[in-house]
C-alpha cells in the first residue's frame, strides 16, 4: 500500500514525463534562435491538461510581444523575459497572456484588494449578527 505522499510524487513526475514527451519531438531540432529572444525550458512550465501546446514552446523561445492594454488601449510590449518569468517562475497558465499595460495592472490590483476587502467585511458584519 503506497501512502498518498508516494502517490502524490509518482503522479507529479508522470505529469512532467508527459509534458517532456509531448515537447520533445518540438525541442530536439536545434532551435534557431533570434537575437533578443529567450528560450523556453518546457519541464519549468506549469502543467497543463490541454492536449495542444502553445506557440512559443513549440518555437522553443520567447519573443517580445506588442499587445494593446484592454482598459486604457495604450500599446505595450510584454518582453520575452517577462513571459519567461511568467510562465517559468510564477507558474502562470501556458494558454495566459498580458492583456493591461503597466498601470492598469496596478490599478486594477488596487481595485481587487479593495473590492476583497469590502466583501470581507460584510460577511464579518453578518457573521456577528445573531
Ligand atoms: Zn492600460
Amino acid at each position: 500500500m503506497k501512502s498518498n505522499k508516494q502517490r502524490r510524487q509518482e503522479i507529479k513526475a508522470q505529469r512532467l514525463r508527459r509534458i517532456v514527451k509531448k515537447t520533445r519531438a518540438v525541442n530536439a531540432r536545434p532551435v534557431d534562435r533570434p537575437a533578443g529572444t529567450v528560450e523556453v525550458t518546457p519541464v519549468r512550465l506549469r502543467a497543463t491538461t490541454s492536449y495542444g501546446i502553445p506557440d512559443f514552446v513549440r518555437r522553443g523561445y520567447y519573443q517580445d510581444r506588442p499587445f494593446h492594454c484592454k482598459d486604457c488601449g495604450v500599446e505595450e510590449i510584454w518582453t520575452a523575459a517577462q513571459q519567461r518569468w511568467w510562465y517559468e517562475v510564477a507558474q502562470g497558465d501556458v494558454w495566459t497572456t498580458a492583456v493591461r499595460c503597466r498601470a492598469c495592472r496596478r490599478q486594477e490590483r488596487t481595485r481587487k484588494a479593495e473590492a476583497r476587502r469590502i466583501h470581507l467585511e460584510g460577511l464579518a458584519m453578518k457573521r456577528a449578527q445573531p
